[in-house]
């Protein structure tokens, strides 16, 4: 499980976090964040653990066209609601507390530790409030803020459909005015996690719809679309709850719209910028999804390590923590989570400091190093998740591999970080022709300078800054083609992840405290910058090699 006491040091040592504190409004100290963190973590132990392994057996479904969902769900919102954790990071003026959103993503690792698939309700609610705030006109923002607010209502983010996954471009689903001036929603939306439920009072999905603006008649625009008014249901059916291979308590629901009743949020035809303010959010979520699965992981493998007894010369096998392979994998998987928390706290202060920062060019620079870590550690943090869970089983061995033991849980958990909320091919050309190609090259320049101020007295990640630098630029070279690009795009993102850890690395290494905490840290910074080294050649190489690397395909496959 997430220890409080490390998630809480995260938090006083990251990036940002000096800027942060001199900006906020709110004011809070370590023993404020120690106290919430450890309030959750009573909640998580007395009502998730349990909901955690109901909700796996057993699952959501839809009985008679409604989502039921297990046992002890309903409960645990409620406890959750009345932990006031839901919106810890909002502004006061919105019923929040203020704090910062590297708190609120510690909170949330605690959560998804617990049981991931639980905390997929709240992250929507969180990053829709933002929206809402921002697009919503005042008689929206006056009947939603509230009950948002109070966990009564919650919301879904509703992109997808049958024949638009990655190419949002591709959506069916069309909203129309009637005489009146009212939208009408009718189109398909699948695989839309909490789609449906039986925790909230109300539902609103925040969907994407094709609109008419100006003579085109495919414009995208952003509607907040209730489930019901009072105690009519809007005209939105549960058409299907996926089966799927994990996260097993969240409904996936695919939903049919047949003129439903909808609210234009913001401007006509920039729905899909507009919906970039709660993709942020949910892509820094996917991160601390991962941080919280690749705990629980660590958590059991530990201590499964430190009791199993197998090989040893003497009469009485050795704990197999003794061994060196199994060190080695408890070190990897230690050292990556240590590593993903620092970038997710690096990138949660980003965010809040383009907000917070008292002057514009700090903002600028912020927003710019937000938009080039959020792909990253969006990504990073499905691997972590993913390789910490196999590792895990591979040091239970047999045992991994059975429902006995919660690993193979943490397995197929892990596995969907890497393909929702944009899948790592679409992350690696985000990162390569938006963030490096796109915007005058501002994210990478934010990235490349804020590292390099920690870089000093650190060569390894000096010549690992000069590399990305290298190689950024050979694919921005005249001569590469765009095939080449999009061949190399996810190499190139593998290398800036690299780079990004080393840099986590080396401010984790650096730490002028010395205690535990400080000496388990310090060792993570250590493995990172090992990992970057290890990395650099193999990633810059693969990046580099453009399409040659696939001109084999028409032969092979
Ligand atoms: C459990 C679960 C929960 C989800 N929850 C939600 C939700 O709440 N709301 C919502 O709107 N959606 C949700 N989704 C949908 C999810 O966001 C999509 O699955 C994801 O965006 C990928 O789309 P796709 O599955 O259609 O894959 P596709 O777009 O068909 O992609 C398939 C493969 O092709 C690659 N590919 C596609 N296009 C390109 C390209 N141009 N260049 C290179 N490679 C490409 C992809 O990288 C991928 O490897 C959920 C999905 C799951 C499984």
């Amino acid at each position: 499980m997430s220890n409080p006491e490390i998630l809480a040091r995260h938090i006083a040592i990251a990036y940002g976090a000096p800027e942060l504190e001199a900006a906020s409004d709110a004011a809070h100290d370590q023993a404020m964040v120690a106290d919430i963190l450890h309030s959750v973590s009573r909640f998580a132990d007395d009502h998730l653990v349990a909901l955690n392994h109901v909700g796996d057996r057993v699952g959501s479904r839809l009985e008679q066209g409604r989502v039921k969902t297990p046992a002890g769900h309903k409960q645990a919102w409620a406890a959750f609601r009345e932990g006031g954790w839901l919106l810890l990071d909002a502004r006061p003026e919105d019923g929040g507390m203020g704090l910062p959103s590297s708190l609120a993503s510690a909170v949330q690792e605690m959560l998804d530790s617990a049981c991931p698939a639980f905390g997929m309700m709240p992250v929507p609610i969180r990053a829709a409030l933002r929206l809402i705030k921002a697009f919503g006109d005042p008689a929206i923002q006056k009947e939603w803020v509230d009950p948002l607010t109070q966990g009564l209502w919650s919301t879904t983010i509703c992109i997808s459909e049958p024949d638009a996954g990655s190419d949002v471009r591709r959506i069916r689903t069309r909203a129309t005015q009637d005489d009146d001036g009212n939208w009408l929603v009718t189109g398909e939306k699948c695989w839309i996690s909490f789609g449906d439920q039986d925790i909230t009072d109300r539902i609103g999905h925040c969907l994407l719809a094709k609109t008419e603006v100006d003579g085109n008649p495919d414009a995208i625009s952003l509607f907040l679309v209730p489930d019901r008014f009072g105690d009519s249901r809007n005209n939105i059916t549960v058409r299907r709850v996926e089966e799927k291979l994990g996260l097993h308590l969240s409904p996936t629901c695919a939903l049919g719209f047949e003129e439903a009743t909808g609210f234009l949020l913001g401007e006509p035809g920039r729905g899909l910028q507009q919906l970039f303010v709660m993709i942020a959010q949910m892509r820094l979520a996917t991160a601390v999804q991962g941080a919280g699965i690749a705990a629980r992981a660590y958590a059991v493998a530990r201590q499964y390590a430190a009791e199993r007894r197998q090989g040893g010369s003497g009469t009485i096998a050795v704990v197999i923590e003794d061994h060196a392979d199994i060190q080695r994998l408890l070190l990897q998987m230690a050292g990556r989570i240590e590593t993903l928390r620092g970038l997710i706290h690096a990138t949660a202060n980003a965010l809040d400091l383009t907000e917070k920062s008292p002057d514009q060019v700090a903002r600028d620079h912020h927003a710019a190093l937000a938009s080039w870590l959020l792909p990253i550690v969006k990504t990073l943090g499905g691997e972590v998740a993913f390789s910490c869970a196999s590792d895990a089983i591979q040091i239970l061995g047999g045992a991994g591999y059975t429902k006995e033991w919660p690993v193979e849980q943490c397995l197929r958990d892990a596995r969907v970080l890497t393909l929702f909320e944009g899948t790592t091919g679409m992350q690696a050309q985000d990162l390569l022709f938006r963030r490096l190609l796109g915007g005058n090259g501002a994210a990478f320049r934010a990235f490349i300078a804020t590292a390099r101020k920690d870089a000093v007295g650190c060569d390894r990640l000096e010549t690992a800054l000069d590399r990305l630098e290298e190689v950024a630029l050979a694919l921005s070279a005249p001569g590469v083609t765009r095939r080449d690009q999009e061949a190399g795009a996810t190499a190139f993102l593998a290398l800036a992840s690299d780079v990004a850890c080393g840099w986590i690395g080396a401010r984790l290494e650096s730490q002028k405290t010395i205690d535990p905490i400080a000496s388990h840290l310090a060792a993570a910074g250590q493995s990172a910058l090992q990992e970057m080294d290890h990395g650099l050649l193999y990633q810059s190489h693969s990046a580099l090699c453009g399409a040659s690397s696939i001109s084999r395909f028409g032969d092979l496959i």
